[in-house]
């Protein structure tokens, strides 16, 4: 029997180890299954090399526990090691290995994935005692026994193992138990080891006897050794890309389409990634892709490895190349990783090229379901965006859909307005804004729909992409202004009755929001009133709404326009009811108007040109006491007007008939609308 030390720096590592790794504690299954694997392949190399000339056998890893006693035997038939190469791999190397990882990452010992280069030393975090029994493949090498007590202490003698490979036996300390439970067991080795590459044996199958699940004599693999990934893309169909998928994602719908990712120069990565259906949550469907490292499980959480947007894409990525023992930061500005990251980002574009130039039905098909990857794609990474001008779709308020190449030449000869600018105009909510879209369509316009959760950052984005273009909601205002081709006339109307109107109309809507009340010429065949939001106001209240912001803009009431048409017979109708029951108290209210007005306009003449401290006191006075005399007449005549405005039937139906279309008319309100109509039409 042989006694020693480990030479390890630090006096002891493994409290250590339990201490700062210990959210990490369940890896250590995998790294010793790893260990194995590495065993067994290793086996296979030389015998393929014809170095080991004896029989492999069935190469297996096998798992077995017994919970009672706490203890958890990790078996390989692999090259197994003689007693030079536990001296020097485990009593050594591994043990001194620890030592320096624990003394590099001392103070970052939390930022640490640590998922690797832990290796063998990981079995104490979670034992009391870790035994090895080994033989190794090499002619008439000895069974070794290695035992150790969590302490830098070890015992190494003859060992029993008949076989070549070698068994890791845990004994699990007080707290760990629970690994040694098959559920657990089985929850590691289908969280870890799923697609490691040799064959992993962990109880019986079983099957139905008598009404009850008894095991078999047949051993129970419980991984897939040779997953999709690893296969060439030429011998795969569809279907088992689907089916994969499923094998992945056991709850997820079917995904639109995959990539196969296979390079080997200058990094070596392989994989395959799936594109799922994102209908209207982004975040659903973040974070799904595997990181694989060999085929061992490394981590689900990509982010800093890809691009942001990609992170909402699904599958597995397996790469050697991607150092894993580092912080997330640095990880970032690891080459590799940032070559990694421009070639998948490539290698999406170029599929959805694809599948842009060779299989357009199929892309517009898909479109609804695809289109909020690729805006988050465009508005977050900006060689994405690029490569995206080229395949990617609008969908008009018709279910058509374009290239923005194609749309721009559909609208161009007929959106174009009279300072040159191509107006693209767009619906949010086809329903709730028809009434716009259709009189949009009555012109020959086409709209577009943007109905989806990033939308409104992707109008900011497309207006700042395409020169001498503007985007406009549909129901911002009223469409020939909107478009606006040649100026439209004036109402023959004095500033004064413009006014009288206003305050008319002003009246009858709905308080607490704001009405500017505008009059338009727009034609016989339009409608009387037309309600818009402006785009700039919209906008900015929707961008700092979803900035999370209480700020000024958002703490004034909603503000509106209000278009009357003075060319619409309804409301040539109200100016005439107007003029009749009014004119002549406007008139009596206009007499008194004339003398301070006329007083006042000479004051201002004569005192216009000179200082504040120039004028006279008492031409001041005077400049006072006119312009509060007037404007106590005009309130009169607001008043007048205001009155009018309520009690007059035909205003406020029109008024409540453009709330109406707006969907603005609620209430109260709303009721009293439809007895008003019912009266009206009686
Ligand atoms: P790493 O695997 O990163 O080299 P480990 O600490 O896990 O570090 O293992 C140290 C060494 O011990 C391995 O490189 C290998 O040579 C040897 N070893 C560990 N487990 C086995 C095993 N099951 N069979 C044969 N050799 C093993």
């Amino acid at each position: 029997m042989q006694k020693g030390t480990i030479g390890v720096t630090s006096e002891n590592i493994f409290p250590i180890i339990k201490k700062f790794l210990y959210s990490d504690h369940e890896i250590f299954l995998r790294e010793l299954i790893s260990n194995a694997v590495d065993a067994t392949q290793k086996l296979k190399a030389i015998s393929s090399t014809g170095e080991f000339k004896g029989e492999t056998g069935d190469i297996r890893i096998k798992i077995s526990s017994d919970p009672q006693k706490g203890t958890i035997t990790v078996s390989d038939n692999g090259i197994g090691m003689t007693e030079e190469e536990v001296q020097k791999y485990i009593n050594q190397i591994a043990f001194s290995s620890a030592g320096e990882f624990l003394d590099k990452y001392k103070d970052q010992l939390n930022n640490i994935i640590g998922h690797f280069g832990l290796g063998f030393y990981s079995a104490f975090m979670v034992s009391k005692k870790v035994e090895i029994q080994t033989l190794s493949w090499k002619e008439g090498a000895e069974p070794v026994k290695w035992s150790c007590l969590g302490d830098p202490s070890y015992e190494m003698t003859k060992g029993k193992r008949k076989e070549r490979g070698t068994d890791i036996i845990l004994h699990l300390d007080d707290e760990s138990k629970d690994y040694a439970e098959n559920d657990k067991i089985n929850y590691l080795l289908n969280k870890y080891c799923k697609f490691l590459p040799v064959e992993i044996v962990f109880g019986k199958e079983t099957e139905w006897k008598d009404g009850k699940q008894v095991d078999t004599d047949k051993d129970k693999i419980v991984n897939n050794p040779s997953p999709l990934w690893t296969k060439k893309p030429a011998d795969l169909k569809e279907e088992d890309y689907m089916a994969f998928y499923r094998e992945l994602y056991p709850m997820q719908e079917d995904p639109l389409f995959y990539i196969h990712l296979n390079v080997d120069y200058p990094f070596n990565l392989t994989g395959v990634l799936y594109f799922p259906k994102i209908k209207d949550k982004i975040e659903m469907s973040r974070n799904k892709i595997q990181l694989y490292c060999n085929q061992v499980f490394v981590t689900d959480s990509v982010e800093n490895i890809v691009p942001d947007f990609l992170t909402l894409l699904h599958g597995v990525i397996d790469s050697p190349d991607i150092p894993l023992n580092v912080s997330r930061s640095y990880l970032q500005s690891d080459s590799n990783v940032k070559k990694i990251s421009s070639h998948i980002t490539k290698k999406v574009a170029d599929r959805l090229e694809d599948l842009f130039r060779n299989e357009r039905p199929s892309l517009e098909e898909k479109w609804d379901n695809l289109k909020l990857f690729i805006e988050y794609g465009m508005l977050t990474d900006e060689k994405f965006s690029e490569r995206a001008e080229k395949f990617a779709l609008l969908k008009n308020t018709d279910s058509k859909y374009f290239s923005y190449e194609e749309y721009k030449t559909a609208i161009e000869p007929n959106q174009t307005d009279k300072n040159k600018r191509l107006v693209y105009l767009y619906a949010t909510d086809a329903q709730e804004q028809y009434t716009y879209i259709e009189s949009a369509k009555n012109r020959g316009y086409d709209v577009l729909l943007f109905d989806s959760q990033l939308d409104a950052h992707f109008v900011n984005l497309l207006e700042s992409k395409f020169k001498d273009s503007s985007f406009v909601r549909v129901d911002s205002d009223h469409i020939d202004k909107l478009i606006l081709k040649e100026e439209l006339t004036k109402p023959d109307l004095t500033q004064d009755e413009q006014k009288d109107i206003s305050a008319a109309f002003e009246a009858a809507l709905p308080a607490g929001s704001h009405y500017s009340v505008v009059i338009e010429n727009l034609g016989e065949n339009d409608g009387a009133v037309l309600i818009t939001r402006s785009e700039f106001m919209r906008r900015y209240r929707e961008m700092s709404a979803m900035n999370g912001g209480m700020n000024f803009y958002n703490s004034l009431p909603e503000s509106y326009t209000v278009t009357v048409n003075y060319q619409h017979p309804v409301i040539k109708k109200i100016i005439d009811e107007k003029n009749e029951s009014l004119s002549g108290t406007v008139a009596q209210i206009g007499d008194k108007l004339a003398e301070p007005k006329s007083l006042l306009f000479k004051i201002n003449e004569k005192t216009g040109k000179l200082k504040e401290e120039e004028i006279d006191r008492a031409d001041k006075d005077e400049k006072e006491k006119l312009e509060s005399e007037i404007e106590k007449l005009e309130g009169e005549r607001k008043e007048l007007m205001s009155k009018f405005g309520k009690e007059n039937d035909l205003i406020r139906q029109v008024c409540d008939l453009a709330l109406l279309s707006n969907g603005m008319l609620k209430g109260e309100d709303l009721s009293r609308f439809v007895k008003r109509s019912l009266s009206l039409i009686k």
